[in-house]
């Protein structure tokens, strides 16, 4: 029978390392050149089908600038999934995402499914960040982990449909 499971997934990272971009990459299989930073949070829904599973994802997409961070503990306390996303080519924004991985493992939901994303794949020739270091972080935390390209799309889709296969069916 067919049924939709509902996902709340919350995208947490520094500012301008693609999380907008990585949310219209999946919803709309868009891109923007110069996309405008968001303000606050942004919240947009997505269905996807998973074997016989409808998944309806619940994205709450948050602004990176430090002036929110207080605000992301409303976003994450109820979400079921995170993406924790940084720029393959900056490494200041893997240092921030080893601050969300630790501040999520203190404070959000004991069984909540956590993707690290390491995004702009595309700019592979700028790289900072070795797909070994994503990777072990991923590994020590118990984290899935992608690299991504929201510009080409590469992995995009992914990183979804693996959080939707590891959420438990109610
Ligand atoms: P956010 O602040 O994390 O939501 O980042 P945005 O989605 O607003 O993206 C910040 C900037 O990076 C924009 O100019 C995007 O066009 C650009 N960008 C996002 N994803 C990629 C990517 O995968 N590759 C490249 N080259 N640029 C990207
Ligand atoms: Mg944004």
């Amino acid at each position: 029978s067919s049924h939709t499971i509902s996902v709340k997934l919350v995208l947490l990272g520094e500012a301008a390392v693609g999380k907008s971009s990585l949310v219209l990459r999946f919803v709309s299989n868009d891109f923007q050149e110069n996309k405008e930073p968001t303000i606050g949070a942004a919240f947009l829904t997505q269905r996807c089908k998973i074997n016989d599973k409808t998944i309806k994802f619940e994205i709450w997409d948050t602004a990176g600038q430090e002036r929110f961070a207080s605000l992301a503990p409303m976003y994450y306390r109820n979400a079921q999934s995170a993406l924790i996303v940084y720029d393959i080519t900056k490494p200041q924004s893997f240092i921030k995402a080893r601050h969300w991985v630790k501040e999520l493992h203190e404070q959000a939901s004991k069984d909540i499914t956590i993707a690290l994303v390491g995004n702009k794949l595309d700019l592979a020739s700028e790289r900072q960040i070795t797909y070994e270091e994503g990777k072990t972080l991923a590994e020590e935390e118990n984290l899935l982990f992608y690299e991504t390209s929201a510009k080409t799309g590469e992995q995009v889709s992914d990183v979804f449909l693996g959080i939707g296969n590891k959420i438990p069916d109610p």
